[in-house]
């Protein structure tokens, strides 16, 4: 059975639409998929049905932005409750923070660029939390780099003048705020040094005790030595490891399946939540 629980679709940063996911998933032969966008599951209604037609199994779930010392953890949450009214405060706080600080950024590049907010706006589905990547697809229109990875890799960089943070809740209470939704929370890519720093092993055994249900090892960003360690560390912590691709379609490289998690942590993820919240074909 081939299992790929990080996905995302124009709901958030990604440029399939939600059923768009789906057609790649089963195209890529995957029979269980999560769909995964960033702070929000308005994508989940459409991916639903779409799933339910093409024989797929759905997990829901979203990649919530938090933050551990400062330094930003994307927290995967699995068939949490989408209504939780805890949960939804705190996604529609980020929005708000991505939103003001995706503005200050825009303003910045704009003294250098031929790129207004209303540029980047054109690029973001109604209602999706605005990001870096939106920010990349203007300067992609507008002449200014070639692709989202030059975008990345120069203006918008961490360490460029152009980057500002946003405000992100802490990771132990969205830890904390999941499990109370009945889902299952676990940190994506925990070792992707080249987002920036990473959090420590004693901030991540923290967040076991708090609940954190996994980590995501098998993962593009992570080196050999990096999926190495995060299996060790799982085994100390009790924690089960994932794999999965974060496919967002044509705006990053990431290919859907390329990354795979075994069918008994699938069934181990499956008792800890929701289980009416999975859909089935
Ligand atoms: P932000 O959360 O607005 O700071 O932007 C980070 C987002 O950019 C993450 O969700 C990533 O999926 C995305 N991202 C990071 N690196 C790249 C890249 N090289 N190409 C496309 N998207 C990227
Ligand atoms: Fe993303
Ligand atoms: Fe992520
Ligand atoms: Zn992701």
């Amino acid at each position: 059975m081939r299992i790929d629980l990080h996905s995302h679709s124009n709901a958030s940063d990604g440029t399939d639409t939600p059923a768009g996911v789906m057609r790649a998933a089963a195209a890529a032969g995957l029979e269980v998929v999560a769909l995964t966008d960033h702070d929000t599951t308005a994508g989940i209604p459409e991916a639903s049905q779409a799933a339910r037609e093409l024989g797929l199994t759905l997990l829901p779930g979203a990649e919530i932005s938090c933050s551990r010392r400062r330094i930003g953890v994307h927290m995967l949450a699995y068939l949490h409750d989408p209504e939780n009214a805890a949960l939804l405060a705190e996604q529609e706080q980020t929005k708000v923070d991505r939103r003001t600080r995706a503005q200050r950024m825009v303003q910045k590049l704009s003294e250098d660029f031929d790129i207004s907010w209303d540029d980047v706006v054109r690029q973001c589905e109604p209602g999706a939390a605005v990001g870096r990547p939106h920010i990349a697809d203007a300067l992609v229109q507008a002449g200014a780099v070639a692709s989202r990875d030059e975008a990345f890799a120069t203006v918008l960089n961490g360490r460029s003048p152009y980057y500002l943070p946003y405000q992100a809740p802490e990771a132990g209470r969205i830890v904390e705020l999941v499990r109370a939704a009945g889902g299952v929370p676990v940190m994506a890519h925990p070792r992707a040094g080249k987002r920036g720093r990473l959090v420590s092993d004693e901030d991540i055994a923290g967040l076991a005790d708090l609940g954190l249900a996994g980590l995501e090892v098998d993962h593009r960003d992570h080196e050999e030595s990096d999926r190495e360690h995060l299996r060790g560390l799982a085994a100390e912590l009790g924690l089960l490891t994932t794999g999965s691709s974060d496919y967002h379609g044509t705006g990053k490289r990431n290919r859907i399946g390329e990354n795979t998690t075994a069918p008994e942590v699938l069934e181990k993820i499956i008792a800890l939540g929701t289980e009416a919240r999975v859909v089935r074909p």
